[in-house]
C-alpha cells in the first residue's frame, strides 16, 4: 500500500548518516513511483514531487540540524495541500437541498441514508428524496435505509418517468414535513452518458440545490477522478464524498480529487454500515497516509458511543507508552460496544504492519471472550506490569481463565508488540531527530 512503501523509503532516508542531495533525490523517485502505483493521477504526482523536491532541496532544510524531520514536515504539508488544506462544512442554510450523484455502485444510496442519519444526529429534519426512476430496487433500497435510521423518505409511482415532476412533488412532500434538510438521491449509470447528464442538469437546475455531491468509489482509482471532472463539468459538483475507504483502496483517488477538480472532499465512507461515514480531514489522511495513524479520528470515534474522558485518557496512557492490560481489559469493553474492531485498529500507527502478523480470527467476538478471561485471571500486578508474567504465572493464568498455555503465549507476544506499535510516532520522531543530530 501507498503508506507502506512510504514507511519504507522513510526508513531508508532515516539509515543515511548525513542527508545530501542525492538523498533527497533518490528518496523523491521512490515516493513518485510510490504515489503513481496507488493511482496517483501522473500530473499530479508529477506536481507534486517537483513542489516537495523545491522545498526540500531549499539550503535551510540541508543546513539544518534536522533534515530528516524537516523532509517528513514538507512532505506533510503539501499531502495536506494537494488533499484540500481549507475545508468548508456543509451549505445548510434553508432551503437547504443536497443533491447526490454518481455512477451506479458508487455507493449514493447508502451514503445518502449515511449523511441523512449524520444530519439527524446533529439536531436537523433530514429528508430524502428517491430519484432514479430506472432502478425500482434503488427506490426500495433507499426506503428500507430510511427505515432503518428513521428518517422519512419520498418515494415516487412507479410509473413516474420525468425526475423534474419527481422533485417538484417531493418539495411540496418535504414541506408539509417540514424537513430542515432535503437529500436527492439520483440515478446514476454504468458509466456517464448524455442522457444520465441531461437528466441531471435538468434537475440541478430546477432544484438549484445549495449542495451538489459526487459520491466515488475510492477504490476505483483514477476512473474515479475522471468521473468527478466529468460530473463538474455538468452541473458543477460542490464537494466529494469518497466511498470504501475501508477497503484496499490504493488511497490514490482520495490525492488526485482534488488537485483535478478543485473541489473538497468533504466525507469519507468506511464501511456498509450507517454510521461510518466520516468527516474528512486533509491533515489526518495525510498523517495516515505517512503511516502514523489516525489518533484523533479514533478518538472521535470511540467518543462518538463512549465516555469520552474514558477514551482520552486510555489514548493518553497509549501515547505515553503507559498502557497496560487493565487498559486493555477497558478497551475490550469498549470495542465490545463498538463492533468492527479491524476498522478501529486501522486508525492506530502500525496497525496495518501488525495485522500483517495475526491470525485471521483475532478478530472474532468468541476469541475476544476467551483474550479477556485471559486478562481477568491476572493478577492487578500482573496487568500493570505484564513483563513479571513469566512460566508459574501463565500456567496459573491458563488455568485459572480455562484456556491454554499457547494462548496465554500468544496474547503477551501480541500485546507486547501492540505496546511497541502504539509508541511508534513518538518512535518516528526520535529516529527522525537522530537522523537530523547526524545530518
Ligand atoms: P449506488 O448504486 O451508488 O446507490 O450504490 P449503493 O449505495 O447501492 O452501494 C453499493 C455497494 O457498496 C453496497 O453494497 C454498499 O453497502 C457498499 N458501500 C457503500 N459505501 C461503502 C463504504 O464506504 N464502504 C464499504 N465497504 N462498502 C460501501
Amino acid at each position: 500500500s501507498l503508506s507502506d512503501n512510504l514507511d519504507k523509503t522513510f526508513r531508508k532516508l532515516r539509515g543515511v548518516g548525513h542527508i545530501s542531495e542525492k538523498n533527497i533525490a533518490d528518496a523523491l523517485r521512490e515516493i513518485r513511483i510510490a504515489l503513481l502505483e496507488a493511482d496517483v493521477e501522473f500530473g499530479v504526482a508529477k506536481d507534486f514531487i517537483a513542489n516537495v523536491k523545491e522545498k526540500a532541496m531549499g539550503a535551510e532544510v540541508l543546513k539544518s540540524i534536522k533534515p530528516g524531520e524537516q523532509i517528513v514536515k514538507i512532505f506533510h504539508d503539501e499531502l495536506e495541500a494537494l488533499l484540500g488544506a481549507d475545508q468548508a462544512p456543509l451549505d445548510l442554510n434553508p432551503p437547504a437541498r443536497i443533491l447526490i450523484c454518481g455512477l451506479n455502485g458508487a455507493g449514493k444510496t447508502t451514503t445518502s441514508a449515511k449523511l441523512a442519519a449524520r444530519l439527524k444526529k446533529e439536531g436537523r429534519r433530514p429528508l430524502l428524496v428517491a430519484c432514479d426512476l430506472y432502478r425500482p430496487a434503488a427506490i426500495d433500497q433507499l426506503a428500507t435505509l430510511a427505515k432503518q435510521i428513521d428518517v422519512p423518505v419520498y418515494t415516487p409511482d412507479a410509473s413516474e418517468k420525468d425526475v423534474v415532476k419527481v422533485a417538484k412533488d417531493a418539495l411540496a412532500w418535504a414541506e408539509r414535513e417540514h424537513g430542515t434538510v432535503i437529500l436527492f438521491d439520483t440515478a446514476g449509470r454504468q458509466e456517464i452518458d448524455e442522457r444520465l447528464v441531461e437528466e441531471l442538469k435538468r434537475l440541478h437546475a430546477f432544484l438549484q440545490p445549495k449542495e451538489t455531491l459526487l459520491v466515488a468509489d475510492a477504490a476505483t482509482g483514477q476512473q474515479a477522478v475522471s468521473v468527478a471532472k466529468h460530473f463538474d463539468e455538468a452541473v458543477g459538483i460542490t464537494g466529494i464524498i469518497l466511498t470504501k475507504l475501508d477497503g484496499d483502496a490504493r488511497g490514490g483517488a482520495a490525492l488526485s480529487m482534488r488537485a483535478v477538480t478543485g473541489k473538497p472532499i468533504k466525507f469519507a465512507g468506511e464501511g456498509e454500515k450507517l454510521d461510518q461515514l466520516f468527516e474528512f480531514h486533509p491533515s489526518r489522511m495525510a498523517d495516515r497516509i505517512l503511516g502514523m495513524g489516525d489518533i484523533v479520528g479514533m478518538v472521535e470515534q470511540v467518543a462518538g458511543k463512549l465516555n469520552e474522558e474514558d477514551a482520552m485518557r486510555s489514548m493518553q496512557r497509549m501515547q505515553e507508552g503507559k498502557f497496560d492490560f487493565t487498559d486493555f481489559l477497558d478497551q475490550m469493553k469498549m470495542i465490545q460496544k463498538l463492533g468492527p474492531l479491524e476498522g478501529l485498529l486501522g486508525l492506530m500507527p502500525g496497525f496495518n504492519k501488525i495485522k500483517k502478523q495475526l491470525p485471521s480470527n483475532a478478530f472474532d467476538t468468541g476469541k475476544l471472550k476467551r483474550t479477556e478471561a485471559i486478562v481477568l485471571s491476572m493478577t492487578p500486578d500482573e496487568r500493570r506490569r505484564p513483563e513479571i508474567i513469566k512460566g508459574t504465572r501463565r500456567a496459573r493464568i491458563a488455568a485459572g481463565s480455562g484456556t491454554t498455555l499457547p494462548e496465554v503465549n500468544t496474547l503477551l507476544k501480541q500485546f507486547g508488540e501492540m505496546r511497541k506499535m502504539m509508541k511508534s510516532p513518538g518512535k518516528m520522531k526520535g529516529m527522525m531527530k537522530q537522523l537530523g543530530g547526524m545530518g
